[in-house]
């Protein structure tokens, strides 16, 4: 028996580590716990940065070149995820700017999968039938140096007009699905949020809320007795929770997560694939089976979108068929999340599978499994089915 995990079962705190208050260590629970607080002191500049850890000539020219980019954001409870002397870890990978995001490849754009041109209401995303995006706010508790949104998260060039995205949501019959993302939806305070929901909710053909957000990730005290009642107000309501890394699975994170699960609201994730970070099977497979154990059903892993100066974070496609084909069959069918690639230039999410299939007429399939091994499936015949004597006809039983 492993003495980190005294019930042997894998379920123990040895997984869920409680994070550590790097730097804050005199700051008492009362406020470390308090999620104003969290965001009142997080580290934005390369100062702030340089007060907690020991940055890299890359990091340091990053954050500068951050100033006219994607800001920085992490929080004070983030940045006990954080290893502060190696900037290979691969939780400060995601947050903390490199000069590498500088250089930007051609096929790379401010908006890679064309969501402006898609927006019918500033804040609206409307590309598929039955569903649109709305993007509640441009903030976040911390940012993503992939973030697909880079364009607008962080203060620029943001405006959700509320007022017009209702009308439209109302006229649209057909929307039946809305999906709250930003930014962080969890952002906004307790009120306003209600106040969104509740507006949405007011429109009775919309069935089913969603909200993407990456809170229990940055900020898991954001995740509130009362924030719970809110959102189990509203239910229908389903979640997306944005997280790469199993060490961004924390004690805090797991019971934020547990919480909103007890709330009555099934939990997916969203993971991106990226390099330094998730690339190989074993992290992925730690990361899934940790999700499981949240109660969160892996949902989507993503192929990074081609969001300018993210070479550096963008793994080769086969990369995620490699991880994908080593958890299939290996593992639980409901750790295994879908891949997809956000079609550049804004075909929508499109499902990437390992073949399994080898061959296919139209009498068999011939396909193999997990391990490679080849079995045949044999179509349904079209030659017409003997009818069945009448002796052998139950119904003609009963009626002679
Ligand atoms: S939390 Fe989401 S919206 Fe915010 S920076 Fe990260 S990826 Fe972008």
């Amino acid at each position: 028996m492993n003495s980190d995990d005294p019930g042997g079962t894998g379920r123990g705190s040895a997984r869920f580590p409680t994070t550590p208050r790097k730097g804050w260590a005199s700051v008492p629970s009362s406020e470390w716990d308090d999620w104003r607080w969290q965001l009142r002191n997080r580290l934005f500049s390369l100062a702030g940065l340089e007060q907690h850890l020991s940055l890299s000539l890359s990091e340091r020219r990053g954050a500068a070149a951050a100033l006219h980019r994607l800001k920085i954001g992490i929080t004070p409870y983030f940045l006990g995820l954080i290893d502060r002397h190696r900037p290979s870890c691969p939780i400060r990978r995601q947050v903390l700017p490199s000069l590498e995001e500088t250089f930007c490849d051609p096929d790379e754009r401010d908006d890679p999968i064309n969501e402006e041109a898609e927006s019918p209401v500033p804040g609206l995303v409307h590309r598929y039938p039955d569903r649109v995006l709305l993007l509640a706010t441009d903030r976040c508790a911390g940012y993503c140096r992939y973030c697909t949104r880079s364009r607008m998260v962080g203060g620029r060039n943001f405006h959700l007009h509320l007022k017009d995205a209702l009308a439209y949501l109302k006229k649209h019959t057909e929307v039946r699905d809305v999906l709250l993302s930003g930014g962080d939806p969890l952002l906004l305070s307790d009120e306003k949020l209600g106040h969104l929901l509740s507006s949405i909710r007011a429109i009775s053909h919309v069935e089913f809320v969603r909200i993407g957000t990456r809170m229990p990730v940055f900020l898991p005290q954001r995740i509130t007795p009362a924030l719970c009642a809110i959102l189990r107000r509203h239910h229908p309501l389903w979640m997306s929770i944005h997280v790469n890394h199993p060490g961004e699975l924390s004690a805090e994170a797991r019971q934020a997560l547990e919480q909103l699960s007890d709330a009555g609201i099934p939990l997916g994730s969203q993971s991106v694939l990226l390099t330094g970070v998730n690339d190989d099977l074993e992290t992925m497979k730690t990361l899934v089976h940790k999700l499981l154990l949240c109660r969160v059903r892996p949902y989507y892993l993503y192929q990074c979108d081609l969001i300018r100066g993210s070479r550096h974070f963008r793994a080769p496609i086969g990369k995620g068929l490699e991880i994908i084909e080593g958890l299939r069959g290996f593992t639980s069918g409901y750790a295994v999340p879908q891949l997809v690639i956000d079609a550049p230039g804004g075909g929508g999410k499109v499902p990437i599978n390992p073949d399994y299939v080898i061959y296919r007429d139209a009498e068999r399939v011939v396909f193999r499994n997990y391990k490679g091994k080849i079995f045949e499936y044999p179509e349904p015949s079209a030659a017409a089915i003997p009818p069945t004597p009448p002796s052998l006809n139950p119904e003609y039983a009963l009626q002679n």
